[in-house]
């Protein structure tokens, strides 16, 4: 992160005054409740202080029992109403901030699923990201101290102005011409009072501010300590991880080694040297300069009592004043000083808002074509993955056509997900261009253009929700249809097991009676969902990791069935899985080496087809026999 104190006044203000625009336009509740309650809390102090001083004036002078109970149930009146409208607006202070912790949460996700996907495989992007959510979780500087800054400005400000109001007459009241103290009056003291305070009013929150100071240069650190701490500490409560644990004793031999290595916190970290160091000491100066900045008030405020310029009561009063007075000049100080240090924090914010969208959004809608017309051509098209310089796939040319078998084959690596990437959008191509009914699929509107597809990805992922949900992709849908196509994908057998039927919890996230699918059951309402979405064209990729081949064979040849007049694209290592397509696809090192049928391309004897058929034969000559 770059050094704070390289921003300017000014820049910290800006910076600052984003932060607030986007908090407003967001929840402006939290600003309005702020706002009161700042104003509320920096003035009422003072109403108790005017009142006091009006009790003891009378008590020092005519002592009227009727004036006395009078000001005693005023100050009881005023009190009273001071803690119930505190305690109110405490309340809905609370409730606003509550709600607007959870909306900073949304930003940051909102702005996620906003990004073009191939900025969030950036290992830039989730730097940035990582950066912010572990200092907003380490200290809460950020978007979220924004917030707070604003509330400490305005108390700040209101506290400083009231302070003037009240202490004004302290200046003004002279000392009568024929006490020994009458000196008092001469204008000289009022200037070298105020310089003096005001020069004490501005060393208490400058020495608190280098205190402060100490926190951004530790940044760096405790982030480094947090992301360490989040992934050694909560690892023992991965139950994904829990098996590696055990097998290979990682917690003794790994995460406490480990544990130890990192001393970003506790008493040997270089933030508990600091805060027993220098830190320590800019806060104790800052302590030490305001009690001396009290003992001046006292003095000053004192001496013009005695020299009869006004009543005892008064002297409360100004005392009371001034002291709160000055710790507002020492707040507002010390707010601007937060202000510059949460500047730097609020830097990778905006640089991660202000990640712009690069992908050209085209205005043509995909026409819903009842006859699910649609021809996809690759036209020379090579890629590069953004920040590599090597091609994950070179001059491929192919063209489908709609209700056709495609499979796509070749070996780990060969680029077969790539080339479905980039015919879902995900990536534009670096080179060449992918036609949609011969239009540049850029120039469709992506939501449309998307819509057109149903993707099993190798690594696709359901959610803790209902079985019903995770078919549906939603809340609401039709059960029967969801039955329908959980039946096709063949977990009907498993579904007719499940007590709760479709509102079944899947895993134990969310629901203590949710159920744990395995890999292969999983894979099967993955297939469902992209069957409940009856798109145009249905696509798997790669279901090895759940299933073993002859299970992959028979989902394949299922799907054929089920696929029903969808193009259906299959990617796949294991070309018996595949056999059957209209049209296989065999790529190697990026490019398209052989396309035909199964029966054209194992005739090829020289060909790759060729030569990984016979490599696998062993897996499903018994099946295929
Ligand atoms: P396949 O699906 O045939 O196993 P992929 O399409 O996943 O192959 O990968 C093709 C090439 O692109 C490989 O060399 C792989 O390392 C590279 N690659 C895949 N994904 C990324 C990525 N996100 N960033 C950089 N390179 C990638």
């Amino acid at each position: 992160m770059e050094k704070t104190d390289k921003l300017t006044v000014m820049e910290s203000w800006k910076s600052n005054l984003r932060a607030w625009k986007i908090w407003w336009q967001m929840c402006p509740g939290v600003f309005i409740s702020k706002f009161v309650y700042s104003v509320f809390n920096a003035a009422s102090p003072y109403v108790t202080i005017y009142f006091s001083a009006r009790l003891l004036e009378e008590l020092a002078g005519r002592r009227d029992s009727e004036q006395l109970m009078r000001w005693i149930i005023l100050i009881l009146a005023v009190e009273a109403m001071r803690k119930l409208m505190g305690g109110i607006l405490s309340h809905l202070t609370a409730y606003e901030q509550l709600s607007a912790k959870k909306m900073d949460d949304r930003i940051y996700m909102k702005k996620m699923l906003q990004l073009d996907y191939a900025d969030i495989d950036r290992q830039y992007v989730y730097d940035l990201y990582s950066q912010i959510i572990q200092t907003e979780n380490w200290a809460g500087w950020g978007m979220r101290r924004s917030l707070d800054i604003f509330e400490k400005m305005v108390c700040g400000v209101i506290r400083m102005l009231c302070g003037i109001g009240l202490s004004v007459s302290l200046f003004i009241q002279r000392v009568p011409e024929s006490s020994t103290l009458a000196g008092l009056n001469h204008p000289i003291f009022i200037v070298v009072i105020i310089v003096l305070m005001l020069i004490i009013a501005l060393a208490a929150p400058a020495c608190r501010n280098r205190g402060n100071d100490y926190w951004n240069s530790y940044a760096e650190e405790a982030r480094f300590g947090n992301r360490y701490f989040s992934f050694f500490g909560f690892m023992s409560g991965d139950r994904k991880r829990a098996l590696d644990i055990r097998m290979y004793r990682q917690q003794e031999k790994v995460c406490s080694v480990y544990m130890e290595r990192v001393n970003s916190f506790g008493v040997k970290s270089i933030m508990a040297k600091w805060a027993r160091g220098i830190m320590g000491f800019w806060y104790v100066a800052s302590v030490g300069v305001s009690v001396i900045l009290t003992g001046i008030v006292y003095l000053f405020v004192c001496l013009k009592a005695w020299g009869g310029a006004f009543g005892v009561g008064s002297v409360t009063q100004y005392v009371g004043a001034i002291t709160n007075l000055f710790q507002g000049i020492a707040q507002f100080i010390e707010t601007l000083g937060e202000m510059r240090a949460n500047a730097g924090f609020l830097k990778p914010c905006y640089e991660f808002f202000d990640i712009p969208n690069n992908m050209y959004q085209g205005s043509l809608t995909t026409e819903k074509r009842s006859d699910r017309q649609y021809e996809v051509e690759f036209k020379d098209v090579s890629f590069k993955y953004p920040g590599t310089d090597a091609w994950a796939l070179r001059h491929v040319n192919m063209k489908f056509k709609v209700g056709n078998r495609l499979a796509v084959v070749g070996m780990n690596g060969s680029g077969k997900t790539t080339f479905i990437k980039l015919l879902c959008r995900l990536y534009d191509p670096t080179e060449g261009e992918i036609l949609l009914n011969g239009i540049d699929i850029r120039k469709y509107k992506y939501d449309d253009y998307i819509d057109i597809f149903s993707v099993v990805f190798q690594d696709f992922q359901l959610m803790a929700l209902p079985l019903g949900e995770n078919v549906a992709g939603g809340a609401e849908y039709d059960e029967e249809q969801v039955k329908r196509c959980l039946e096709d994908a063949g977990f009907d057998k498993r579904l007719e097991a499940m007590t709760a039927g479709l509102d079944t919890y899947l895993y134990k996230d969310i629901d203590k009676e949710g159920v744990e699918v395995s890999g292969g059951e999983a894979q099967k309402i993955a297939i469902a969902r992209a069957l409940y979405k009856d798109a145009p064209f249905i696509i798997l990729d790669e279901p090895t990791a759940a299933l073993d081949p002859i299970a992959e064979a028979e989902i394949y040849n299922k799907f054929n069935n089920i696929a029903g007049d969808k193009t259906a694209i299959y990617i796949s290592h294991r070309l018996s899985s595949c056999k059957f397509c209209d049209e296989i696809a065999v790529f190697h090192e990026g490019s398209v080496i052989q396309q035909g049928t199964h029966e054209e391309l194992v005739a090829e004897e020289n060909g790759k087809y060729y030569e990984l058929w016979n490599a696998q034969a062993q897996y499903y000559v018994e099946k295929d026999a």
